[in-house]
């Protein structure tokens, strides 16, 4: 339904692009690992965040079911993210709207990653898998893979 590519043109205008990086290929990258660059555009359920998952959250839990549990849209974010940007106002039917998921992970972006003080790709890919880029928790694979897939895309645009 809609063009991943130009998902991404449209999102990096949101951006609050760090020094240096480009927008458009971050999320082209970002996207790239968590949905196949929006192929794989389903929720995801995370067994984390279910029962029994070290990130359960009753009260979501209580008032969604496993619909919390899971993660939307092209670039993959948690839905207990997106109650946390949006000040409790998408449910998570509406992640399933693409142009939604793009506003709010662009959000999350801006204001839990980028605005943290992730402001390299390393880091912000870092936070966007594993919440921060200030722990010792560093998905090594992940990070490289959109490196890889960042720097393809970069070199690609300047052809
Ligand atoms: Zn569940």
């Amino acid at each position: 339904m809609y063009n991943f590519d130009k998902l991404c043109v449209l999102g990096a205008k949101m951006v609050d692009a760090p020094y240096g990086v480009n927008a458009e290929a971050l999320l082209w990258a970002i996207g790239g690992v968590e949905s196949t660059w929006g192929r794989n555009n389903v929720p995801r359920h995370e067994k984390a965040y279910h029962r029994g998952g070290v990130y359960f959250n009753r009260a979501l839990d209580r008032r969604f079911g496993c619909a919390a549990h899971c993660s939307y849209g092209p670039w993959q974010i948690m839905f207990e993210n997106v109650w946390r940007i949006s000040s409790k106002s998408i449910k998570p039917q509406e992640m399933n709207d693409t142009l939604t998921a793009l506003v709010v992970s662009v959000e999350w972006l801006n204001q839990r990653v980028i605005g943290r003080g992730a402001v390299t790709v390393v880091d912000i890919a870092d936070a966007w898998n594993s919440g921060t880029h200030r722990d010792r928790k560093v998905p090594v694979a992940y990070i490289a893979k959109v490196v890889y897939k960042y720097n393809a895309r970069v070199a690609n645009m300047q052809e």
